[in-house]
């Protein structure tokens, strides 16, 4: 736990958005008893919040706990995520991610098992980019893992794969994502697994989907991530998390 009433108005709202980030991951099925979200402490990139270990539709504010990027908790004596190095690797490999996801969402495991690329087929998906890559932990560790990404080493690989990509899938596991802003990336990981959703069905019904073009993207990418349109879904889903109070 972390003493948030004193710290600046800065990294409570982090910790506020990071609560309500939980809450919604877990509202909308992106994330299960496992799986995480983290956000980078906003006046020393050098750390990050996360919760201790808990089912993310049960994270408070007193459940946030700060660590430094090699995954080492600053101020709690509660067990972290045994996974919590995919968000120490992946924060100091890239320095513009402010908030990261870690889920093992079913719609989007099939795309971690086959040669099927996943990528964005709707437009609310733009923001996880055209090409997402799939990290195999047998590459560099072998096939006696329990494929999940508990050293620093094994995280580094990953964001190796991630390279500068918005996503990278893991093989028979789930999903690592990341973007500047917490409601943006929330709201990328609720997209993607809907498109994933949608690029089955489509592949179920025999035919060859059309994938956004890299100008539609493009476009899209100009979106403003604070205007009011974007802020829309953030605003709503707190709402319906019960957690519009922390706004
Ligand atoms: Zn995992």
């Amino acid at each position: 736990m972390i003493a948030v009433d004193t710290y600046s108005d800065a990294v409570r709202r982090t910790v506020h958005d990071l609560v309500i980030a939980n809450r919604i991951l877990a509202d909308k099925g992106v994330l299960d008893a496992y799986g995480h979200v983290s956000a980078r402490h906003p006046e020393n990139p050098s750390r990050f919040f996360q919760s201790v270990s808990l089912a993310p539709e049960l994270v408070t504010v007193d459940d946030i706990a700060e660590f430094d990027l090699d995954g080492v908790p600053l101020s709690e004596s509660r067990p972290a995520y045994k996974e919590r190095f995919i968000h120490s690797s992946l924060y100091a490999a890239r320095p513009d991610f402010s908030c990261i996801v870690h889920a093992h969402t079913e719609s989007i495991l099939p795309f971690t098992l086959t040669d099927i690329p996943l990528r964005p087929v709707v437009h609310d998906a733009s923001a996880m980019g055209a090409f997402v890559p799939v990290w195999d932990i047998r590459d560099d560790f072998g096939e006696n893992t329990d494929l999940l990404v508990t050293s620093p080493k094994i995280g580094d690989s990953l964001a190796v794969k991630l390279g500068t990509n918005r996503a990278v899938l893991m093989r028979g596991h789930g999903f690592a994502a990341g973007a500047g802003t917490v409601s943006g990336v929330v709201r990328m990981c609720v997209y993607m697994a809907r498109n994933a959703e949608v690029l089955t069905t489509v592949l179920l019904l025999g035919r060859t989907p059309i994938d956004l073009s890299s100008g539609e993207i493009a476009a899209r990418d100009l979106f403003d991530p604070m205007s009011a349109a974007s802020r829309r879904s953030w605003d709503y889903w707190a709402a319906q998390v019960g957690f519009g109070d922390l706004l």
